[in-house]
């Protein structure tokens, strides 16, 4: 079968074994969670002390400024990246973190969501992905519960291609201020990717005010991707700040 498509779609072959080069991992059984750590550069999965997500438990309040929200209306190109529906944003503005700017590259979604509040995980998390000049990252972590849809997402929900490697632009700007709730306190802790490698170095956000998506928007998703959420980590001494404003 792959020597036919050889002869006749060169380019397709070209993209299948790109795709098929790629580190395997999953979320259950051989490839899943607990076998991360083994994959080349992934260590950090296994023996990393920051990793993420976390089960929130007993935040300590403190006076902490709002994230400073900047951004703008942009061009979106929603992807099936085989892990998840990916949104890659151009141009998009970003956040400012202890004075440096750190611009909104993508947001992508789990399910459940990968955060747990007082051992609570949610239908589903947003997980707006940030950078700045020197490479360190940012998220910022939306919690979706069950309830009335979302009007702000249903272009993201009706443009998710089904199959692994698709793509689909969306035929609007998207405005990603748009999904921020309206009441902005947030838990910070530091941690890292939730997938491998498994980087840490990774600031966290999580907004406290749950939003909703319909029931509908929930089965679309978990359609395509039944359950992709990494198990909470241990927190291994690290505090977990609470803002209140
Ligand atoms: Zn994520």
């Amino acid at each position: 079968m792959k020597r036919k498509l050889l002869c006749v779609v060169p380019a397709v072959v070209f993209a299948l074994s790109a795709w098929a080069d790629a580190p395997h991992w999953t979320y259950s059984k051989h490839g899943g969670p607990n076998h991360w750590g083994k994959l080349d550069g992934a260590e950090s999965c296994k023996l990393g002390k920051e990793q993420s997500p976390i089960d929130i438990r007993k935040p300590t309040a403190a006076k902490l400024e709002p994230i400073p929200f900047a951004y703008t209306p942009a061009k979106a190109e929603v992807i099936n990246n085989g892990h998840t529906i990916q949104v890659n944003l151009d141009g998009a503005g970003g956040i400012s973190v202890e004075g440096a700017e750190y611009k909104l590259l993508q947001f992508h979604f789990h399910t459940p969501s990968e955060e747990r509040v007082g051992g609570k995980a949610s239908a589903m998390v947003a997980h707006l992905v940030h950078k700045n000049a020197d490479g360190k990252l940012a998220v910022v972590a939306l919690l979706f519960k069950h309830g009335a849809s979302s009007a702000a997402l249903a272009p993201v929900f009706a443009a998710m291609p089904k199959q692994a490697g698709e793509k689909a632009a969306l035929a609007a700007n998207f405005d990603v201020t748009a999904l921020l709730p309206q009441q902005r306190n947030y838990y910070t802790f530091n941690g890292s990717l939730t997938t491998p490698p498994c980087s840490e170095g990774v600031k966290w956000f999580v907004m406290r005010e749950q939003q909703s998506l319909s029931k509908a928007q929930i089965t679309a998703f978990r359609k395509i991707y039944a359950m992709n959420a990494r198990p909470v980590q241990p927190l291994h001494g690290r505090e977990v700040l609470a803002s209140e404003f």
